[in-house]
């Protein structure tokens, strides 16, 4: 009932893991990709199917980054 919308971490982000979830590029105002900003790994939305579908793409991007592991340490 905030007015705020979508949180930017939700509660189940800040359990996981440090909140590292970045939306980087949109397509029509829908989030079309997204990376970790601890290990940079980049999360993609498939083709057309979230066009129009903010909420769904955020989603779907936030699914994959809670997937995802970050490496421990960083790779060299
Ligand atoms: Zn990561």
């Amino acid at each position: 009932m905030s007015g705020t919308g979508f949180p930017d971490c939700a509660t189940l982000f800040l359990v996981m893991a440090e909140c590292s979830f970045k939306t980087l590029m949109y397509v029509d105002k829908v989030p079309s990709m997204a990376s970790c900003t601890k290990c940079q790994r980049k999360f993609f939305t498939p083709g057309s199917t979230f066009r129009g579908d903010r909420v769904g793409a955020e989603e779907y991007l936030r699914d994959k980054f809670v997937q995802h592991q970050c490496p421990k340490e960083p790779a060299k």
